[in-house]
């Protein structure tokens, strides 16, 4: 605290009329403190935390980002800390009456000329990386996945210069679970479209137990695998489909474990012999399509790099390019502000049925979006869900929204797109692969190591002690806003470009750099058996 009360005091206001401001030195701010304003803390408030700008009385609206984040429980005299203990959450806006379709930003002038190298796939997709995924039809053939994928790696990919990596898409689905209920369909649909993620080259191949529920032509209906070349037509003929290409452990040819083993090398080596014939080609920004997502948010989260996210995914949309943001509960709270940035009446409906359908979810497990926050959050300044949702929804930037994306589909749309999932930071990635991103960027204040071995992730710190701590792990430090000495342009189109060269393969991010690959984590709303 010593050290505190020697930095000049910085406090930041999201706008106007907010009545309060956050703290942005590190360690926080030492009581007695004195702001040019005339204003004094009566209190430590440490750093990202709030601080009463003029006295509050009980019951008084507290303002953040122009937003009734919570009703103050007693009265709160200027210059405390509005801490979550005070505040009284106020419920969720209700989904009538809301504003549908009446914002309509100025159209930003096309943003032309900006490339990157990526991997032309045959369906019209580009990758950003060249990668052999193995797809599971249920967990049991897991480790036996995991065993082949570890000797392919070493035996195999040596061979194989312009492949970047093989990777096994387990799960836990594929059995024990009531594959007839109507919600199924989302895990079903999550697998199939991960399996066919810009980044995998249409190069599908599947391991399957044999007995299992979802079988593999469950899983990929005929017509579902584009194909991969023309040698394929001309093996099949012009009308036929070449055959899904499954190992089942089950099959009477399979003698022992190795068989098995030397059965998944074979297939895998054709698959990449095929990936390795594939060279990067230059192709337009436009091919980028962008999942944004938040983890481990603190009060900077909003202030700092969502902001910058927000400007660059700006960038992106004046591009040509396909950006998705997501994570129901963390835009509920903004739902008014998304309705009337949709393009039409019927965009603005679909995100209301996402957000009903996401209500009635939680409702059955006697909960509401509040059940998002953790104590990180609250730790990190963020008293509730509402304040939360605020700072999140700005990764979305100022475009119209022009589509909406239900949970597994795969966005066929450009510009900005509304890809509704849990906020869950894994099931959210999962879903946003399926949706069919081929670049992530993810956001963090107090900090994650979150890593995806599908597709690479940039990771944006929201302040410049973490960036600093965490200087081998975080891609971009957003917290040179906090302190002025960047602005939140720069740092957006820091972003834009860091982004073209790890598409392009230029650079790589550190998840990437250490391998560091969080489990695919499936959202399946049905019953297990
Ligand atoms: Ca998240």
């Amino acid at each position: 605290m010593a050290e505190a009360t020697l930095q000049k005091p910085l406090t930041i206001r999201m706008h106007e009329r907010d009545n309060v401001a956050i703290v942005a030195n590190d360690g926080g701010l030492a009581p007695g403190t004195q702001f040019p304003s005339g204003l004094t803390l009566r209190e430590h408030v440490p750093q990202g935390h709030k601080v009463a700008l003029v006295d509050l009385p009980e019951g008084t609206p507290v303002l953040r980002y122009n937003v009734t984040i919570g009703y103050t429980l007693k009265n709160v005299r200027a210059g405390s800390w509005v801490h979550e203990r005070l505040l009284k959450m106020p419920p969720a806006r209700a989904l009538d009456n809301l504003p549908i379709a009446t914002v309509k930003p100025e159209p930003q002038p096309p943003l032309e000329g900006y490339t990157f190298e990526g991997y032309q796939n045959l369906d019209g997709s580009v990758g950003t990386r060249n990668i052999l995924a193995i797809t599971q039809t249920v967990q049991c053939v897991a480790g036996v996945t995991d065993f082949a994928v570890q000797r392919i790696k070493k035996e195999l990919l040596p061979k194989f210069p312009n492949v970047d990596d093989v990777v096994a898409l387990e799960h836990t689905y594929g059995c024990g679970v009531a594959i007839d209920a109507p919600d199924a369909i989302v895990p079903i649909r999550t697998l199939r479209n991960i399996s066919l993620n810009p980044n995998f080259g249409g190069e599908v191949m599947v391991i399957s137990l044999g007995c299992e529920k979802l079988q593999p032509e469950r899983l990929l209906p005929p017509g579902t695998i584009p194909l991969v070349d023309e040698r394929n037509v001309a093996d099949v003929g012009e009308n036929a489909e070449p055959p899904l290409d499954v190992v089942r452990l089950q099959d009477d040819r399979h003698v022992g474990f190795m068989s098995m083993i030397d059965s998944i090398m074979t297939r895998a080596e054709e698959h990449l012999e095929r990936l390795n014939a594939r060279r990067r080609e230059t192709v337009p920004a436009s091919e980028l399509v962008v999942g944004v997502q938040c983890g481990g948010s603190d009060a900077f989260s909003g202030v700092t790099a969502n902001p910058a996210v927000g400007f660059c995914t700006d960038l992106l949309v004046r591009a040509g390019a396909t950006v998705m943001f997501s994570e129901v509960t963390e835009v509920r709270d903004g739902i008014d502000q998304l309705t009337s940035r949709a393009t039409s009446p019927e965009v603005a409906e679909a995100m209301i049925k996402e957000m009903a359908w996401y209500d009635n979810y939680l409702e059955k497990g006697q909960v509401d979006r509040s059940a998002n926050t953790t104590p990180g959050n609250k730790k990190g300044g963020l008293s509730n869900i509402v304040e939360k949702a605020m700072g999140s929804i700005v990764k979305s930037g100022s475009s119209p929204i022009s589509g909406v994306l239900p949970p597994g589909e795969r966005v066929s749309q450009k510009g900005l797109i509304f890809a509704a999932t849990p906020a869950s930071d894994f099931i959210c990635g999962t879903l946003q692969l399926a949706a069919g991103m081929n670049l992530h960027v993810f956001t963090t204040g107090r900090g994650t190591p979150y890593g995806l071995a599908q597709v690479p992730v940039i990771k944006v710190a929201t302040r410049s002690n973490l960036a600093k701590r965490w200087h081998d792990l975080m891609d971009v430090n957003a917290g040179t806003i906090a302190t002025g000495e960047k602005t939140i342009e720069e740092v957006g189109w820091e972003l834009f470009q860091f982004m073209l060269d790890v598409a392009s393969g230029r650079k790589k991010t550190w998840a990437e750099q250490w391998k560091l690959h969080n489990a695919l984590v499936l959202f399946n709303p049905a019953p297990v058996t």
